[in-house]
């Protein structure tokens, strides 16, 4: 068997360990007798595999109590909507900071139902950076502030968290969940879809301070509304079983194989400073962000000639190395390096840039 080096942006690798015990559970789970893709979701044995993915994200979140933790279908995406559906439901108005294609999408989203503001944008430079921002242009008696924390294509993340006062900061986590400690006590809403770093995609998780759930306007459909989710821990249909039965495997893996968030922080930094090293002293390739607003998942970079890029990307796929094409609207080469991929991958590709380099410069 052989295995790539898989750097997409999303669906992407999950931890080796967590594919090679949902192999060995696939057919009789803990004595069950059947795969949890078969199981009844209002079973025992299936209500106790929701019960623990959840305790374990509480744990390995470090989730306050008074936050409601949510397992919902259709994607960030239709985060999108379902935000100002339920929070936008006092003064009707909500404050956007655009940073790249997600955080314009759900700003669209929720100019549909209320008074939604831009209050900063980085769109002239191609979203190579986070946008300072001036507290004065805030609107003060906005129903929510919204960010998408770490911005997937151009490879920028917020390292400071802006200043909301009593309105509740709304963040799209997606890209970035689970790969550092985050203060969820300073959120009134957390949302990420699964496929990035938590498990295959059809799960999207909400975290959700308590005293937001129970707001939702009257067109708001029952599937859309967080108090129908909240009412029936999760269960008011049926959930993506299988792929939250994944992300407990992958919180397990992150509990006892890493050792926690702060630990996979050490190690995503690690890997992502192999990376932006070789960048930044590199004749042949340049990373596309301004140094201080880095991510640590997605790290694009080009070589400022579209022909090498896809030169690099051909070669790089024959050698094992795939998914590095860059998004269509930065070109040249992104690599997502997320939890699952190890230290090893972002070594060998390093090298990997080095030897295409030194025969191309
Ligand atoms: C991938 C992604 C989305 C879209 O997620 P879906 O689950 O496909 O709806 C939204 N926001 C961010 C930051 C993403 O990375």
């Amino acid at each position: 068997m052989a295995r790539v080096y898989n750097f997409s942006a999303g669906p992407s690798m999950l931890p080796e360990a967590v594919l090679t015990k949902a192999a060995a559970e696939m057919l009789d789970y803990e004595g069950s007798g059947q795969s949890v893709m078969e199981m009844s979701h209002r079973s025992k044995v299936y209500q106790s595999i929701i019960d623990k993915t959840e305790a374990l994200l509480r744990e390995i979140m470090n989730i306050p109590e008074n936050y409601k933790v949510l397992f919902l279908q259709g994607g960030a995406s239709s985060q999108f909507a379902m935000v100002p559906m339920n929070l936008m439901t006092g003064s009707g108005k909500a404050d956007y900071v655009i940073t790249g294609q997600w955080a314009k999408k759900a700003y669209k989203e929720a100019a549909r139902y209320g008074q939604a503001n831009v209050v900063a944008s980085s769109e002239d430079k191609t979203f190579s950076y986070i946008p300072k921002l001036d507290k004065s242009t805030f609107t003060p008696d906005a129903d929510y502030f919204h960010i998408c924390m770490n911005n997937t294509i151009y490879g920028t993340v917020y390292h400071e968290l802006p200043d909301t006062g009593d309105v509740p900061l709304v963040a799209d986590i997606s890209s970035c969940v689970l790969s550092r400690p985050i203060d969820v006590s300073k959120f009134g809403v957390l949302y990420a879809g699964a496929q990035k770093n938590m498990a295959p995609s059809g799960v999207t998780v909400v975290i959700i301070r308590e005293d937001l759930i129970g707001k939702a306007m009257d067109i708001t459909p029952t599937m859309f509304n967080y108090q129908t989710h909240a009412d029936n821990g999760s269960m008011f249909n049926t959930p993506p079983c299988y792929t939250i039965y994944v992300m407990k495997l992958v919180l397990e893996w992150i509990k006892e194989e890493i050792g926690g968030l702060d630990k996979m922080q050490e190690l995503n930094e690690k890997k992502a400073a192999l990376l932006y090293d070789f960048l930044d002293n590199s004749k042949l390739f340049k990373g596309t962000v301004v140094p201080e607003d880095r991510s640590l998942m997605n790290i694009p970079f080009v070589t400022g000639n579209e022909e090498l890029d896809a030169k690099f990307v051909k070669e790089a796929t024959a050698a094992g190395f795939v998914n590095l094409k860059g998004h269509r609207s930065v070109g040249g080469m992104r690599a997502s390096i997320y939890n699952a991929m190890p230290l090893e991958g972002v070594e060998k590709l390093v090298a990997f840039m080095q030897k295409f380099e030194e025969e191309n410069a």
